[in-house]
């Protein structure tokens, strides 16, 4: 094996002429790697705020290798295809994601709190409308990590009928899907957040928790005179107030 390692890495010197050249690490890695294709769902699976087992979940989804239904018949381990969240059609990724009338009640619900008003959110392949809901590349990310705890909390709602027996209401699924992005969101703010990011929530939607509204108001009562500023003053609000 190291040698195999050492003959790779023989001709990499030689063709990525590393000896007359400064050699980084970083070059090597992506040599090693080779020439890979950008996936045209990078940013909604690979998004960095999403929650890892979100991401998880998304990625299976956007290769097609949930083992949905109509996949389980095939391989002779399941002897019908119907939706399990629905049961008014065969269970297959596109159903779910969000043909199924369950999922389309969750996914109209989150689309709502976030101020998205498009029947074209009804397909997966349209993940791009979610992030051009985002004025900047933090709203995106919050809408597409919306979109991706969508997915999972469906697949799990699924999983759990499969197992259980049961069917999660989907207005109670849709506050889970909330109340997991805001907490994530939360372990994700920083300095380059503006107000105006917080306020990418709409309203408080659960009593009794700090979501990012609630991070918004407390800070502005605490902290009024840097309200009217950018970037630093926001960072200095933030650290201030986790700290009390
Ligand atoms: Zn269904």
């Amino acid at each position: 094996m190291l040698c195999k390692v050492k003959d790779e890495l023989r001709e990499g010197f030689e063709t990525e002429d590393w000896l007359n050249k400064r050699y980084r690490i970083k070059d090597g890695y992506k040599w090693l790697q080779g020439s890979m294709e950008k996936v045209n769902w990078y940013d909604w699976v690979w998004n960095h705020f999403n929650i890892p087992k979100h991401t998880f979940i998304n990625w299976l989804s956007a290769l097609d290798r949930l083992r949905t239904r109509d996949k389980l018949v095939q391989f002779g381990v399941c002897d019908s295809t119907e939706c399990l969240l629905c049961g008014e059609d065969v269970e297959t990724s596109n159903h779910l994601f969000f043909a199924c009338s369950y999922s389309a009640k969750v996914i109209d619900d989150v689309a709502y709190w976030l101020g998205l008003h498009n029947s074209l959110l009804h397909s997966l392949n349209n993940w791009k409308n979610w992030k051009e809901r985002g004025k900047n590349s933090i709203q995106q990310r919050v809408a597409l990590a919306c979109l991706s705890a969508v997915v999972y909390n469906i697949w799990m709602a699924r999983n759990h009928a499969l197992w259980y027996k049961v069917v999660l209401r989907p207005d109670l699924l849709s506050k889970g899907v909330k109340r997991e992005v805001v907490t994530r969101c939360q372990q994700m703010i920083n300095h380059t957040w503006k107000i105006e990011d917080c306020l990418v929530f709409p309203e408080p939607f659960l009593e009794g928790t700090r979501d990012l509204f609630d991070l918004v108001l407390v800070l502005c009562s605490c902290f009024k005179p840097f309200l009217e500023g950018g970037k630093a003053e926001l960072k200095i609000m933030v650290v201030d107030c986790l700290c009390c």
